[in-house]
């Protein structure tokens, strides 16, 4: 940890108002604000109060002076073969349209417009264009089940959605309008319209006389729309976005607009190390904070093109991410370790092929990064690997390095440091008290949060006093629900989730441990561990396995005698007490749609119980693999 650093994190912690007013420069304010940070009601944060903003100028209108004829949207599908770049005077065009279109179907300044469409360029249209006119969207992962959709539907009473007639995976249509339409008779309060952008990709597609109208032909009306941003008092909610609910329930994380501007801008600068002019590539979906973040609003406040990509990270090959880096000279790629890992099982030779010239680093962010993983990209790409760590919550990374600041030496397996602006402890999950170098902890956030990071839950202020910030008794402290550890030298390490610790005779055991020792073993891609009741010690590790080479485990035999040598890995790396009960061998883990290995319903199934809400499920070959290795078909 360098000194330019630990002063960067001191000043932000210490001279909080000075350190914000001077980032909050980097964007532009249509009225200056007047207090840096309001927080007279803990721990509601209110950051640049009295000063009025709006985010799609500062993403889009501001650079026309500079940037009229750079590209601002790189629009790439490998799965229909367009491809498309909108120039940032191209990019202010289509979002007027399309808030021309919105403000025709009555969509006004605090209005919930639902957005639930694939990786297409009138995606980030609809987003900007929402915020443009001062409403407030909620983007759903496209492909999500119907009733995931109707919940949220109903928690975000949208007038307007937005969606496609249809996206496309691996090859194949999949339908959004045919699941919109059953999510609407599912919801309690459907909204009066649906606004259909229609790619001829089904041809069955229903509609509905009166709700759902076309948005080329209204696009058609508004050709020369001139909308004018609509400024709003920075605390104005930006958006709502749904947590990835692995753990639970999902909960309405609520943005505000200046704080989240200011926090973006400075963050493409410090972590990211990204200059305007250059190219921004992030893996990600705009169904996910990181799609909000750093698909949309992050590259475009610092004045980057974006690129926007439809399709698998190895259709038609492993290497068309490193050729779209080389066709558009991205200069940061943004993905995640569950991507790296759909790599990792293809021929290293595909991240050789390309001119990765422009590439300055690659970050990762969404779950552990096993050093297995980090090693393997590291040395094929040879550029430098960036863990870092963050939530819906926070918006933003809470642990990152700051390249931007000050480069430093990475440790494999850790997401370095706490973020400016972030005052982490790790605290004693009985005492709240501060652990100690090298003991494990809750990670925590003494508040008030930094700009950017959620204001409240959607609706609902009570909920999130009292699911963020009272688990530790007698002080008011945000707390991530993750495990972490400090070593001597300052770095961070993510032990997993506080729920997903597993009590053997007496000792804890974090689930990320035991996976990290499982994938030392040379055979395994990828494991997920979870704790199972057990009569003798009250919980066991269980391990569900997927190997790289299937044909090693054939025969019963060989399965046997890989499940050995892998709990003597365990054995060796932890010692006996981790050891897992069984090593079951599957061929596909059951993971979200943002690609988290559901944990929470392997136990269930482990234990025998119902899986639960199943819904968020990407595959349910996953869950179907684990019931039958269970069982022990
Ligand atoms: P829910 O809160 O609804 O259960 P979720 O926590 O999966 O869903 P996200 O906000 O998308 O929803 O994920 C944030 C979580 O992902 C973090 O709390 C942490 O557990 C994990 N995570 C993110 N980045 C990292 C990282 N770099 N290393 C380890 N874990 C990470
Ligand atoms: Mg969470």
């Amino acid at each position: 940890m360098g000194t330019k650093y630990q002063e960067f994190h001191r000043r932000s912690i210490e001279d909080r108002d000075g350190f914000w007013r001077e980032q909050a420069a980097l964007v532009d304010w249509h009225k200056p604000f007047g207090q840096v940070l309001d927080y007279a009601k803990p721990p509601f944060a209110k950051w640049f109060v009295g000063g009025e903003i709006n985010l799609c100028h500062n993403a889009v209108d501001r650079h026309l002076k500079d940037r009229a004829g750079q590209p601002a949207l790189i629009y790439i599908s490998t799965e229909t073969g367009e491809e498309k770049t909108y120039t940032y005077t191209e990019l202010h065009a289509e979002v007027q349209r399309m808030a021309a279109v919105l403000q025709s179907l009555g969509v006004g300044r605090g209005d919930r417009v639902l957005i639930y469409m694939p990786m297409i360029a009138e995606a980030l249209f609809a987003m900007l264009a929402t915020v443009r006119i001062g409403a407030i969207h909620s983007v759903v992962f496209g492909g999500f089940a119907a009733s995931s959709l109707a919940t949220r539907i109903d928690d975000a009473q949208p007038k307007v959605m937005v969606t496609a007639d249809a996206g496309m995976r691996a090859g194949r249509a999949v339908p959004y309008k045919h699941l919109v339409d059953e999510s609407l008779r599912l919801a309690a309060t459907p909204p009066q319209k649906v606004l259909i952008v229609n790619r001829g990709l089904d041809k069955d597609m229903p509609r509905v006389a009166g709700r759902d109208v076309d948005y080329a032909e209204l696009r058609a009306q508004h050709l020369d729309a001139q909308v004018p941003c609509t400024f709003v008092e920075s605390s104005h909610p930006s958006y709502i976005l749904y947590t990835s609910g692995t753990t639970g329930k999902p909960k309405g994380v609520q943005r505000d607009t200046g704080g989240y501007a200011v926090a973006l801008a400075a963050s493409m600068r410090h972590v990211y190390q990204a200059n305007p002019g250059e190219t921004y590539f992030a893996t990600s979906d705009i169904g996910w904070v990181v799609g909000h973040s750093y698909i949309v609003y992050g590259p475009l406040i610092n004045g980057m093109a974006t690129v926007v990509y439809e399709g698998t990270p190895i259709r038609p090959d492993a290497g068309i991410w490193w050729k779209i880096v080389q066709d558009h000279k991205v200069s940061v790629v943004f993905s995640a370790p569950t991507a790296i890992r759909v790599l990792k099982k293809q021929d290293p030779a595909f991240l050789k092929k390309y001119d990765l010239s422009s590439l300055r680093h690659l970050f990762l962010a969404g779950e552990p990064l096993d050093e297995p993983t980090a090693k393997w990209i590291a040395e094929a790409l040879g550029k430098p690997i960036y863990d870092h760590y963050w939530q819906t919550e926070t918006g933003w990374a809470l642990l990152t390095g700051l390249p931007g600041i000050e480069p430093h030496p990475t440790k494999f397996g850790s997401p370095s440091f706490p973020a400016y602006g972030y005052d982490v402890r790790l605290l004693h999950e009985g005492t709240g008290q501060e652990v100690g170098a090298d003991e494990k902890g809750v990670v925590a956030v003494v508040p008030p949060l930094p700009p950017g990071c959620m204001t409240t839950v959607w609706g609902q202020d009570e909920r999130f006093v009292q699911t963020y910030f009272t688990s530790f008794p007698g002080q008011q402290v945000y707390t991530t629900f993750d495990w972490g550890i400090r070593d001597q030298d300052g770095y961070y390490f993510i032990l997993g989730r506080t729920d997903d610790v597993i009590n053997v005779a007496g000792h804890r055991l974090g689930t990320r441990e035991i996976e990290e020792a499982i994938s030392a073993h040379a055979a395994i891609a990828e494991v997920a561990v979870v704790g199972v009741a057990d009569q003798l010690k009250g919980q066991m590790p269980m391990a569900f396995a997927v190997v790289k080479d299937p044909a090693k485990i054939a025969t019963p035999e060989q399965r046997a005698a890989l499940e050995k040598e892998v709990m003597g890995t365990v054995d060796g790396l932890l010692g006996p007490i981790a050891r897992p009960k069984n090593v079951h061998f599957i061929n596909q883990l059951p993971k979200t749609r943002s690609g988290k290995v559901l944990r929470r319903s392997i136990q269930a199934i482990a234990e025998g119980r119902d899986p639960g809400d199943l819904t968020t499920l990407d595959d349910p070959v996953g869950i179907q693999m684990v019931k039958d290795a269970v069982s022990g078909k």
